[in-house]
């Protein structure tokens, strides 16, 4: 198998795995994997990079399904809220959770984003939010939002430039 195929077979599992694991995340909490949700999450799911609302707009027209704008920020709500996706506020732009496929510790993960790639990587945060709540607990600021989102480049993007 040339390389290519055998990395858009590698793609087409990894991409099932994360709908069974977002279907199965779905179903504990209690909330509807509509078929929209489902269409949005795959295109989400399917690059390692973060994406638009309105890229997935027009990706899922050019697949024959025309949608409202409201109906696509609808069904990003809710796999928001399912912890599946997250936002990448520096860009504006979703990317599916990385880690669930691990036990879900319900700590704050930070984003690694790739300038070259657009990759987004999560690793754990939890010393640097608690780092945050002491500095802001030092003037008497409540922290309510709070992401933390770091750019460079990625491990493969890396090893590439030494070439
Ligand atoms: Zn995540
Ligand atoms: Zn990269």
């Amino acid at each position: 198998m040339p390389a290519n195929a055998a990395d858009e077979q590698k793609g087409k599992e990894r991409l099932k795995t994360s709908l069974e694991q977002a279907a199965e995340i779905f179903a504990e909490k209690n909330i509807r994997f509509t078929d929209l949700r489902r269409k949005v999450f795959e295109e989400i799911a399917s690059t390692q990079a973060s994406v638009g609302a309105y890229e997935v707009l027009d990706r899922l027209a050019k697949k024959g399904t025309r949608l409202a704008p409201i109906s696509v920020y609808r069904a990003l709500d809710a796999l928001l809220e399912a912890g599946v996706v997250h936002r990448l506020e520096s860009k504006n732009a979703y990317f599916a959770c990385r880690r669930m496929h691990k036990p879900r510790t319900g700590r704050p993960p930070i984003f690694l984003s790739c300038e070259k790639c657009g990759a987004v990587q999560e690793v754990d945060g939890d010393e640097i939010f608690r780092a945050i709540d002491h500095a802001a607990d030092d003037v008497q600021f409540e922290t309510r939002v709070r992401f933390v989102e770091v750019s460079g480049t990625c491990q493969e993007c890396a090893a590439h430039r030494k070439v």
